[in-house]
Parts: C-alpha cells; structure tokens; sequence
C-alpha cells in the first residue's frame, strides 16, 4: 500500500541530512506560528515532524534559509561501502513521485516553513532514469506550481550532457559528492563508481553547461573524509584543482562514522576536528588568499589537528611579521591570525582617516585584537604581550 508524502518524509528526510552539501546543518528552530498557513501545514505534517527534516543553508545572498533535506529515493544499485543505502544492504526503501514531491515541497514553501529544497537520490537503474526523476520534481515544482524557493539538485554519478543540462536549468545549486580525493583512494570505498567517469566528468559537463547557458548557478562536492586513508593534502590538492578547473564554490567535508551492516562497520569514526581543520583549510584558499602550498602540513600531508592552520602558516613564517597595521597591504593583512576579510576591509577603511595607533582602535573595528596584536605593529610599536604570545609552541596556543 502507498504511503501518505508525510510518512514518506520519515524514511526520505533522514537520508539526506547524511548529505553535508549546504552551509550548515542546524536542524530548525521552533518557529512562532505567525506565518500564513503554517498552523494548516504543521496539523497536516504533524505526523511526520516536518521540522526536523528542515535545516538551514546558505543562500548566496540572502544567508541561512530554512531547506527541507529529502532524497527522491533511498533504493540504489551502488555499493558505497559508508553508505546506509547501499544495493544490497537490508532496510526499508521507499521512493517518491516526482508529482507528490513537488507538491510536498510547494506546500511547505507556500507555509512558510522553508525557503528551499535539496534534492538527492540512490542510483536506480540508468543513471539518467534517476536524475530524471530528479529533475521532473524540479519541473513541475519551478513550471508548474511556480516555486521560487532555492533549489539545490544531486548530479547522479555519471549523468549525461543532456541530463545535466536539464538540472542546471532548474537549479540554483547543483552537486556531484566526490567522497574521495582520486581513483586509488575511492576504490577503497565502492566498486561500482570511477572518479573520472562517474564524479569528475558530470562536474565538467555542469562546468560546460553553466557558462554556455549564462546561467548563475553554484557547484559544490563533498568528501568523505577519514575512510580511505587518504591525507589531507589529497584532499586539498583536489579541491584546489576542481577550484580552477570547474568553478567549484566550495567543498563540504564529513568525517567518517562507521554504519552498521556495511563493509566499514568495524572502522573507527575520524575525529570530528580534522572536519573542522579541513574546513578552515579550505577557507583560507578560497577566501583569504592563500595558495594550496602555503597550507601548513606536517610530514605526513596532514593538518595539525591541535592548531588553526592560519596560526601554524605564521609561526612557520615568523620573518615576515609582526606587519605595521598601517602600511600592509590587504592580502598581507588577511595572513594575521584573527583578521578575517572584514576585519582588514574595516583596518584599510579607518586607516583613510589617519593611522591605527593603539589595540583599543582595533577593538573599536570589532576585531579580536588579543589574536592579532602579537603579529602587528601598531604606528611602529608593538603590543606588550606581543611576545610572549607570539614564542609559544603551537600545541599550547588557543585557535586563531
Ligand atoms: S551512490 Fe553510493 S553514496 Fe549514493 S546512495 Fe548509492 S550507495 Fe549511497
């Protein structure tokens, strides 16, 4: 017997929150009801709870907004030994059409309880079998009922020109997940998928298709991370590289937990702070400057995992600091531990009025000046505890 769309979001909902591919992952707060609708749309998902298959993601101008988070369907014909729903494994399947999915999605839009949808599903059958039905929910939601939400839509691994195409001109976001960081490592995590073929490829034709069309849509990836032995620096040299070669806006990291009843059920979970490592990594690349070379690694290609990469990048190039507040230029700013790049954007505006002389003006700019002053001078002096902070070992400095 078919279930009701609401019951299905119980067993499609969960699926995609494993799914990291947007800013941030906060299950919804308790809203106040006031929005129109809402009360109708919260009696009629009661039952499934609709807020927790809600998360917030970051939309390119507006900020976090309110995403539902379901999979088309959770049946796949893959093997991915992490993945709860690998072919094979034994739970309960279930799919929606791509009509009562739109309609779901719409309703909850017009409810006011979420801005967007991410869309993902398993692989079943022909890969473009199951974008289409990706993208046929895309259709009738974006044509038909005329939604205006975000979209973001999963690549199907190996989808064709044609397929990808379909989706770009429906999405706002799309995405294909790496999961590793070249061929030697993903053979350590499934048997049925070719990074060149299957992952990189569709990445390329979505890279094709979006400049050809004009069109303002982002990609981003994920990687699984701590399952494949792979280091850091594979990690790292490929998401620079799909940087420049795609356009990439940005990658998502997600440390490795082990699933019941896969092939990695008995591998330790990674330590949820080299994520976070990799993360700051990858903001100082994509946002501060920083070349994938002057990344700190140790001998192994790894991130401290005990200190902010920004923090371990200075103490290793202690000659070219402390810098003089009032005369480095933006990109040399951005390499001080504790200045962001609205920070420096406040440092160059105030230093048009006169020079920055003492920490109480940095404070005024709203900058943490206990984490920069070590590395600064200020009108050619340099703070009291400049250094002794500064001579500290990086396993007993605080993050920066
Ligand atoms: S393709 Fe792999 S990761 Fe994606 S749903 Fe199927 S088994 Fe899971």
């Amino acid at each position: 017997m078919s279930r009701a769309p609401e019951e299905k979001l119980n067993i499609l909902g969960p699926g995609a929150q494993l799914d990291l591919c947007q800013q941030s992952d906060r299950p919804m707060p308790d809203g106040d009801g006031s929005a129109p609708g809402l009360a109708r749309a919260e009696q009629r998902y009661h039952h499934g709870d609709v807020r927790r298959h809600i998360t917030t993601a970051q939309h390119p101008g507006r900020g976090p907004i309110p995403v539902l988070r379901v999979l088309q369907t959770n049946a796949c014909a893959k093997d991915c030994f992490y993945c709860p729903f690998r072919a094979g494994r034994s739970f309960r399947r279930e799919a929606y059409r791509p009509e009562e999915l739109a309609r779901l999605t719409d309703e909850l839009h017009r409810a006011g309880l979420i801005q967007g949808l991410f869309l993902s599903s398993g692989v079943v059958g022909h890969q473009d079998h199951s974008m289409g039905q990706i993208v046929a929910t895309a259709e009738i939601l974006r044509r038909r009922l005329g939604y205006t939400g975000f979209l973001h839509l999963k690549l199907m691994p190996g989808a064709s020109e044609a397929a990808v195409e379909a989706a770009v001109r429906l999405a706002d976001r799309i995405s294909v997940n790496l999961e590793a960081p070249n061929a030697a490592r993903l053979a350590r995590l499934t048997g049925t998928k070719d990074i060149n073929q299957d992952l990189v490829a569709p990445l390329r034709r979505a890279a094709r298709v979006i400049r050809r069309l004009g069109r303002r849509v982002s990609q981003v990836t994920q990687f699984v991370v701590g399952a494949a032995g792979e280091s850091d620096a594979e990690i790292l040299d490929t998401t620079d590289r799909l940087y420049r070669e795609v356009g990439l806006s940005r990658s998502y990291f997600s440390a490795f937990r082990p699933v019941p009843d896969t092939p990695l059920d008995g591998q330790p979970a990674e330590d949820p702070r080299r994520q976070h490592r990799l993360y700051q990594a990858d903001f100082l690349m994509r946002q501060y400057g920083f070349s994938r070379a002057d990344i700190p690694l140790d001998g192994g290609g790894n991130l401290s995992r005990g200190v902010d990469p920004k923090l371990a990048y200075a103490r290793r190039h202690r000659d070219s600091f402390p810098l003089e507040v009032n005369r480095a230029d933006r990109e040399q700013l951005l390499r001080v531990p504790g200045l962001g790049p609205r920070a420096v954007e406040a440092i160059l505006r105030a230093r048009r009025a006169g020079p920055v002389r003492d920490a109480a003006q940095l404070r005024g700019l709203g900058i943490d000046a206990k984490r920069a002053l070590p590395w600064l001078l200020l009108d050619g002096r340099a703070a009291p505890r400049q250094l002794t902070l500064a001579g500290l070992t990086e396993d007993e400095s605080p993050d920066a």
